[in-house]
């Protein structure tokens, strides 16, 4: 055993994971030194192809060098910088690139915070305490999915309804009606509710769910209708991971609220977005305890800011939105080849960039160990296998990764 496995055996926690198997003396963990483009490293030098964009994060591949030489020059000049009564540029710029994206007079705010949980911690609260200064104080509850995914920390997970990770703490948090489908609104006393909050296009952590074609659009006019807000949670669907900058702009939906982090930097330090409307923004004007008394210590990073900058900037400098059309048609393909004939595969599930590979009950982790061996790390959601690679993967890799998929699907299937 090297000297990090070791240290890490004895002291770290990994998150998601059974730590006593982790730690069972056969149990060799992959420790990753380096990564370039697609492809990881680990500390013996062995190279994988990176599966699930370092679990949804990565998008112009690793250690891009536009990307890595913003944050090195930004970190000299100005590492941190408290967001709490201060300001500084990079921030401004991100902020106007990223209500850029949508019409003028839509999405003009933006809240900066950490990570995923905490972008839409900062939606649930905000549409919340709006209401209060509004004179809507009734409205109190929120409404989400079944199945649905909205990060770990209380109140993201409240709206969460992955029953294995969350129903030991259900009762806390924030008060939540579930809904399994448009059927569902029906039954939904809509006075008290706040907000309406989605996964759009498709849901992640429920094992690559896409939702029907058009239900986006028709959530959007129901809850317009209702006096309700749309919050869409785009923490992984962001950044072209579906084909197009945001998922909601593949139904030409603009939400009361955005957010967005893992993809933001491209996928290389931690930042994440809110963005809100100015009805939204205005609620929290006049006397002082109408301020929106949230933040946290790193908001607004200034290495983050210039990530981000420098990751969006790529999209125009490599043309990616020009190549996904292809790339998204050839993963349909082969995936489509794989199922051909093949037992084990029951369903494939895509999305833009995104899929999800169904497989017969109890391959799914048998698979990516095997995956493993052919040179493709990714992750499994029970028996679904995550595929979804940096947008930039070339269509000789995607070849590569069905390869590895197929190899170990007929070893293991
Ligand atoms: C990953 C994810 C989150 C949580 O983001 P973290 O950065 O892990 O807190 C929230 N919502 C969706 C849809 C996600 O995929």
């Amino acid at each position: 055993m090297s000297e990090s496995t070791v240290l890490d055996k004895a002291h770290c926690w990994h998150p998601f994971t059974r730590q006593e198997q982790w730690c069972a003396p056969d149990h060799q963990p992959l420790m990753i030194s380096r990564a370039e483009g697609v492809w990881i490293y680990d500390e013996n030098g062995n190279k994988y192809l990176d599966g699930n964009s370092s679990i949804w994060t990565n998008i112009h591949g690793h250690c891009r060098p536009e990307i890595s030489s913003a944050i090195a020059k930004q970190a000299a000049v100005l590492d941190h910088s408290s967001y709490l009564g201060l300001g500084h540029p990079l921030a401004s710029r991100l902020s106007a690139k990223l209500v850029s994206f949508f019409p003028e007079k839509t999405l003009e705010r933006v809240f900066f915070s950490d990570n995923g949980s905490t972008a839409v911690e900062v939606a649930l609260k905000m549409s919340m305490q709006s209401r209060m200064q509004k004179g809507e104080g009734e409205r109190v509850r929120f409404l989400a999915f079944d199945n649905a995914y909205h990060g770990d920390t209380l109140g993201a997970a409240s709206l969460g309804g992955v029953n294995r990770f969350f129903s030991r703490f259900q009762q806390l948090g924030f008060e939540t009606q579930f809904l399994s489908s448009m059927a569902d609104l029906e039954n939904v006393d809509t006075s008290d509710v706040t907000a309406l909050v989605i996964e759009p296009l498709i849901q992640g952590v429920n094992e690559m769910r896409p939702w029907p074609k058009g239900m986006l659009k028709e959530l959007r006019e129901w809850t317009a209708g209702k006096g309700i807000h749309l919050i869409l949670d785009e923490v992984m669907t962001g950044f072209g991971r579906t084909g197009k900058m945001f998922a909601c702009q593949v139904e030409g939906v603009i939400p009361d609220f955005l957010c967005v982090a893992k993809g933001l930097t491209g996928g290389t330090v931690p930042l994440a977005a809110t963005l809100t409307t100015n009805q939204v923004y205005e609620a929290f004007l006049g006397p002082a305890e109408n301020a929106f008394y949230y933040g946290h210590s790193y908001t607004a990073n200034p290495i983050g800011c210039a990530a981000a900058l420098a990751s969006l900037d790529i999209f125009e400098k490599d043309g990616t939105f020009e190549t996904l059309p292809g790339k998204i048609a050839i993963i349909g393909q082969l995936l489509a080849e794989l199922e051909e004939g093949r037992q084990s595969v029951l369903e494939i599930r895509q999305c833009g960039m995104v899929a999800g590979i169904q497989l017969r009950q109890g391959l799914g982790e048998a698979v990516i160990r095997e995956m493993r061996s052919f040179g493709v790390i990714t992750r499994n959601i029970l028996d679904t296998i995550v595929f979804m690679p940096p947008l930039c993967i070339s269509k000789e890799e995607i070849g590569f990764y069905v390869r590895a998929l197929r190899a170990a699907l007929s070893k293991v299937g």
